[in-house]
């Protein structure tokens, strides 16, 4: 979308994903499914039959004429008529665009607009569909005049197809590529659902959703030759400057890890990306011991570098638990008058249930310990992966 020619997209797998996947088990392939390829079962070689026409009055879908004619979906053909614009500057235009996949499958508007190099497209008007002499509901390109007719590959090797008749009510057997029209582009513009065969190991795809949370766009030249810029090489020749995007989409990344990392009280933020390290929730009333350790604690957890947020409001114990545990800060530090008087401080981690005592002499070394543990076991976590360009 970018423009150049290839893009890597890194995809959060979740159901509430905006992007649809597809991936294959079998041999790791994975795709946008705007671009995924498939195996296509291929219809049986037949001789080419006399076309036929018949009568299958208010028969507008596939479900409709395959139920009339008793024939699965893979014999038939459908049709989808769409505007495109084509071109660039003076010679930008709109087109119209047939564009015919097998019954049994769907047109995939990215591939479509590939195919046709589209900068845009929209439906066409019914008006629209009849002014190239095709009829909407019963289309096919046979006899259409002024469209561009785009095929897909299955339909252009599956013999003998029922498609529409372009006159309402009839639809045409045994209807083939080659003799009763031709395409002006043949490509694959079929999409490819979870159970079709992987194009390159043949098992089953999968379908997942996910979020794209980040991106590399080849760009190559395309935007420096159009920009004129340029370098001047060893020879003091001027080159274009080769480009490439480097896309980490942070609001969203943010919105995944809360996806990922939370439970029904609120945030569990990993360490890496926490607002603070530290969160210390100080249980003083006025200006007692407890007010006096909990600022001491803050400001040597500082002194190591840690972030630290403190909590000294005056609202009751249960309040600024819950505030602390929807926030999510990793680590939790409460510092009491009850606790200091046993000489100790409380630590939770917020991924755990379990609260720890501590002596308050040995709280900022043990508070360290746990931030470096807890970065530590993110860091084992961590998957490398490999950019295949
Ligand atoms: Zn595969």
């Amino acid at each position: 979308m970018m423009g150049g020619e290839l893009a890597h997209e890194y995809m959060y797998l979740t159901p509430i994903g905006e992007d649809t996947l597809l991936l294959c088990d079998g041999c790791g392939y994975s795709a946008n499914r705007q671009i995924a390829t498939f195996a296509k079962q291929a219809n049986p070689a037949e001789a080419p039959a006399a076309p036929e026409k018949v009568a299958t009055p208010n028969t507008t879908t596939i479900k409709a004429l395959t139920a009339l004619l008793n024939i699965p979906a893979h014999k038939t053909a459908k049709a989808l008529f769409v505007m495109a614009t084509v071109g660039s500057g003076q010679d930008k235009k709109d087109v119209f665009v047939l564009a015919v996949v097998r019954g049994d499958m769907e047109v995939n508007e990215t591939k479509l607009a590939n195919a046709v190099g589209a900068l845009e497209m929209w439906p066409a008007r019914d008006e629209e569909i009849r002014s190239v002499g095709a009829e909407p509901g019963y289309g096919s390109p046979i006899g259409v005049e002024g469209a561009l007719v785009v095929v897909d590959d299955s339909v252009a090797s599956s013999p003998n197809l029922v498609a529409g008749a372009n006159e309402p009510g009839y639809h045409l057997k045994h209807v083939n590529h080659g003799r009763d029209y031709t395409a002006d582009v043949i490509a694959d513009i079929a999409t490819a659902r979870q159970g079709d065969g992987c194009l390159t190991c043949g098992a089953a795809l999968r379908e997942s959703r996910g979020v794209e949370v980040g991106n590399i766009f080849q760009l190559g030249t395309k935007f420096t030759e159009a920009l004129g810029g340029d370098f001047l090489d060893a020879a003091g020749k001027a080159q274009p400057v080769v480009m490439g995007s480097y896309g980490i989409g942070v609001g969203r990344l943010l919105a995944c890890i809360a996806e990922e990392y939370h439970d029904e009280h609120g945030l569990i933020w990993p360490v890496a990306v926490a607002p603070y390290q530290v969160h210390i929730v100080l249980l003083a009333k006025g200006t007692g011991a407890a007010q006096e350790a909990g600022e001491q604690l803050y400001a040597d957890l500082g002194q190591r570098g840690l972030e630290v947020l403190l909590d000294d409001r005056r609202e009751n114990p249960g309040v600024k638990f819950n505030d602390a545990d929807l926030i999510g800060i990793p680590l939790r530090v409460t510092v009491g008058d009850r606790g200091l008087k046993r000489g100790i401080v409380e630590v939770k981690l917020r991924c755990e249930k379990e609260r720890r005592e501590t002596p308050v002499e040995q709280a900022v070394e043990y508070v360290v310990e746990q931030v470096e543990k807890l970065q530590r076991e993110l860091d084992e976590r961590v998957v490398k992966v490999e950019y295949k360009g």
